[in-house]
């Protein structure tokens, strides 16, 4: 199966740091072509211009979020139908600083991944349990109601990123990983699951190895250009 590497930029940089971080990347796809599909999620603001510096790569775009609503009275908010407007063919749902930070739950996050599909997006639908939740072992039971309840039917990517792996240099090891990935892959046959949390050059291509791993949502090492190549390298 094709491997994805999805670069989540969170809220970082400037107009002009993510046009460089986005021409370097074009860049260095020209020196080392790599056999992963590579996305790349900018902050809102700055879509416009990243896609302008991808237009003639293979990089793909990809939001960090979207409405759950098609249009209308909904101030703030973005449009699925906008990201692909912007030229996205990916779009980031349910990241668990969404789910912390915005109370955003299943239901909510399943409404946004169907207005992804129905923008023709993929949604890269993001599940995940917490420290308390891992150490008293309710990890796999929590992903897997989290996933039943917020991947739709169609062509979606699933991203497993455990909280508390997230930004904290901490990653659970090959068998943990293995485990979830497995236990998704058969609830949904044929979709594919990434890997997030803590991703770094040093440790991609060990996870990258792991049955049912597909590919993996880069945070913090995605605003390095040379480190995020070197992780697309590995795929
Ligand atoms: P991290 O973030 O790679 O910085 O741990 C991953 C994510 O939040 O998607």
């Amino acid at each position: 199966m094709n491997k994805w590497i999805v670069g989540n930029w969170k809220m970082n940089g400037m107009m002009s740091s993510c046009r460089d971080l986005a021409a370097g990347l074009v860049t260095l796809e020209q020196e080392k072509p790599v056999r992963a599909t590579v996305v790349v999620c900018p902050p809102y603001p700055y879509l416009g211009v990243v896609a302008l510096r991808l237009m003639d790569s293979s990089l793909h775009l990809g939001g960090q979020d979207c409405s759950a609503h098609e249009a209308g009275a909904f101030t703030g908010q973005v449009s699925a139908k906008m990201l692909k407007d912007l030229s996205c063919g990916y779009v980031i749902v349910g990241h668990s600083e969404r789910r912390a930070q915005l109370n955003e739950n299943n239901d909510l996050i399943r409404q946004k991944a169907q207005q992804s599909l129905a923008a023709s997006l993929t949604p890269i639908i993001c599940v995940g349990e917490n420290l308390e939740e891992r150490e008293t072992g309710k990890a796999i039971d929590v992903v897997l109601s989290q996933v039943q309840q917020a991947v739709p039917k169609g062509k979606c990517l699933i991203a497993y990123e455990p909280v508390w792996a997230i930004g904290t240099g901490k990653t659970p090891n090959a068998s943990q990983i293995g485990e979830i990935h497995q236990m998704i892959a058969r609830q949904n046959p044929g979709t594919p699951i990434l890997y997030g949390g803590s991703v770094k050059s040093s440790n991609a291509s060990e996870i990258l190895a792991i049955p049912h791993v597909h590919g993996l949502l880069v945070g913090g090492a995605s605003l390095d250009t040379a480190e995020f190549w070197k992780i697309a390298e590995a795929a």
